[in-house]
């Protein structure tokens, strides 16, 4: 089973041309065994978010992308756009379409999750939330989490996106590795991980300027913009990530990102990585002090 979302800022590309990313990205992912797939990006109009799903290979649903999304608006380059696509290997739930991922919030498709891995609290969350009026369309535990964002989003309305997954976090118990997009915050892609893989890829057209990234702590809200955590004696400064023009990958294995970009992060357990206004930033909720501040951008050979 395997996450690969694609995020492309200031870098112009048509839907198709994100497809076709999605697609190959997830052939990379293949020989990890998987069995349905699916993928999802914004519609032509930017209002909403389009989803293809087939159980089986990755060759049918790149047939059914081909039959379903080709020429016309999905040819039009954009400058920013996010798409997530996965390949599943069902725990909770058999094979079929309305079990495959991605998954959504009922509200349309307002925030939609690709999930590997599994939530052992997710019949907690799924009665909290069938309480609250939520109901459900697949038997998967990784459904609650798309609700449980949504949930936050409707309860805490000045969270930011990072901030919302940050919460649903907090709240699922298991092994996850899960990127999430949103048509409410749209060009932003949220990522995070604890016992499953999960790297992030970054494409830039001149050579980075810095092999580490800050870890950040605290919220959004509080000051409006993320804490650096303080600097130390020991270690230098580490600037943001700040690209002009970008290109960002989440996937759940190098392979799927090496004929992109050979510069990646791993990403630790419970580190939030967000990605807005193409500026990459990670996350973590509670500060340690042997936490070490900033993830090293490695370079794969
Ligand atoms: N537990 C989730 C499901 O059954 C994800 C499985 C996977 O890792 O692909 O849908």
């Amino acid at each position: 089973c395997g996450i690969f979302a694609y995020l492309n800022y200031l870098t112009p590309k048509s839907r198709q041309e994100v497809l076709d990313l999605l697609v190959t990205g997830l052939k990379r992912l293949e020989y990890r065994g998987y069995d349905s797939t699916g993928v999802a990006i914004d519609s032509p109009d930017n209002k909403n978010i389009v989803m293809v799903k087939r159980t089986g290979k990755v060759k049918v649903l790149e047939e059914a992308i081909q039959e379903h999304f080709s020429g016309g608006e999905y040819s039009k380059p954009v400058l920013t756009h996010v798409g997530i696509a996965h390949t599943r290997w069902a725990t909770h739930g058999v094979p079929c379409e309305r079990n495959s991922h991605p998954h959504r919030s009922d509200d349309g498709n307002g925030f939609v999750v690709v999930h590997n891995g599994i939530i052992t609290n997710y019949n907690d969350v799924k009665t909290f939330l069938a309480k609250r009026g939520y109901e459900f369309e697949s038997d998967t535990d990784t459904e609650v989490f798309a609700k449980l964002v949504h949930h936050l989003w409707k309860t805490h309305p000045t969270y930011s996106f990072r901030e919302l997954v940050e919460q649903a976090i907090l709240q699922v118990e298991g092994a996850f590795a899960i990127a999430v997009k949103s048509k409410y915050f749209p060009g932003e892609c949220v990522a995070s991980r604890r016992s499953s893989p999960l790297l992030v890829g970054i494409k830039t057209k001149t050579r980075l300027a810095t092999d580490h990234i800050p870890i950040l702590y605290g919220k959004d809200a509080d000051s409006g913009k993320p804490q650096v955590l303080p600097r130390s004696e020991s270690t230098s400064e580490f600037m943001p990530l700040e690209e002009k023009e970008v290109e960002y990958f989440f996937a759940s294995d190098a392979s799927a990102v090496i004929e992109h970009t050979n510069r990646v992060i791993y990403l630790e357990d419970d580190d939030v990585a967000a990605v807005r206004d193409g500026t990459l930033s990670i996350h973590r909720l509670k500060k340690s002090l042997d936490d070490p501040h900033a993830r090293e951008i490695t370079t794969l050979k």
